[in-house]
């Protein structure tokens, strides 16, 4: 297993360049582009934190709680009365401080279920949609902020196993695939509830083809190009 540091340096080094590329390309505005790097880097540590080390993830599932009841407050301002917009705060808050974040703090002591590739998945899924559905953020910004959460989850679990590799040397074959982990048998009910709610997730997540559609076109991607390269090979034909 790759120790924190390495965890921390190469999720910012790769959802760094990866969000300035996107950025360079126009998809991403100035905020998106920090928050991009933000969540791609706190994603290369998530899948480590277990419960000995509940500190932070109290912290972030509080500060989680808070937004998703915000969120829900300013979805139904103009609906609701203050009373009931207060009520809706609380039982948001409570609902997902004490009912979501129970199971998956429950998950946790299990650590082979949350240091798994669907764990993650639900994460950044579960990103995508509160940032689309909830805090009414554009469908571009959130399916980044998903994919990045996810990709930085990925980088760490990737990383994990080409250090067990490294380590192991010769028994390469008896440890490799432990880390990038999509399925337990001695979880296999932890795995059941994961897969379902994935398949939730994924039913319910925000529509997935004009983001695709934005990302296939060229000409975001064309203006990359312009600038350094272009004049090296014209230099170079001279
Ligand atoms: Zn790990």
């Amino acid at each position: 297993m790759a120790n924190f540091n390495t965890h921390l340096n190469t999720a910012f080094m790769v959802s760094g360049t990866m969000s300035l590329t996107i950025y360079k390309a126009g998809l991403l505005d100035d905020s998106g582009f920090l928050m991009c790097v933000a969540l791609g880097t706190i994603g290369g540590l998530l899948p480590d934190l277990d419960s000995d080390h509940s500190t932070p993830i109290k912290l972030g599932f509080n500060i989680t709680s808070f937004v998703f009841a915000f969120g829900l407050v300013m979805h139904w301002r103009s609906e609701l009365s203050l009373l009931a917009l207060i009520v809706l705060w609380l039982a948001g808050y409570g609902f997902m401080r004490y009912a979501v974040f129970s199971i998956f703090t429950n998950m946790t002591v299990h650590r082979g279920v949350i240091h798994s590739v669907p764990y993650m998945a639900i994460l950044g899924l579960a990103l995508t949609y509160v940032s689309y559905d909830i805090l009414h953020l554009s469908l571009t910004v959130s399916w980044f902020y998903g994919l990045f959460l996810f990709g930085g989850a990925l980088v760490h679990l990737a990383l994990d196993e080409i250090y067990s590799v490294n380590l192991s040397n010769m028994k390469l074959k008896r440890s490799s695939g432990t880390a990038m982990k999509f399925y337990q048998h001695k979880d296999k009910w932890w795995y059941l509830l994961l897969y379902v709610i994935l398949a939730l997730l994924v039913y319910f997540a925000p529509p997935f083809e004009p983001f695709w559609q934005q990302l296939s076109d060229p000409a975001p991607w064309a203006q990359l190009k312009v600038g350094i390269l272009p004049e090296m090979i014209k230099n170079m034909q001279r």
